[in-house]
């Protein structure tokens, strides 16, 4: 199975990576065995918990990442 990952793009926000380590510390949505929601680093989730506009170009993407994709080459020790 591969994880989705919820990524804030836009406004600023700093590169995320489509993984568990990334820098912002992705929380695993509790409802979901595969969803990881990333922090913003503008702290746009407190605009949307408030019902607040969003800071224009404030976006949201999601990300499927690939859990041990057979047709990716592989670095292998010899
Ligand atoms: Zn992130």
């Amino acid at each position: 199975m591969n994880n989705i990952h919820c990524i804030p793009v836009g406004n600023g926000e700093p590169l995320h990576e489509c993984h568990t380590l990334c820098w912002c510390h992705p929380v695993k949505d509790p409802e979901s065995v595969n969803l990881y929601a990333h922090n913003a680093k503008d702290c746009r989730e407190k605009w949307e918990r408030q019902g607040l506009d969003m800071p224009p170009l404030s976006l949201w993407v999601t990300v499927e990442e690939k859990l041990n994709a057979p047709h990716q080459p592989r670095a292998e020790e010899t």
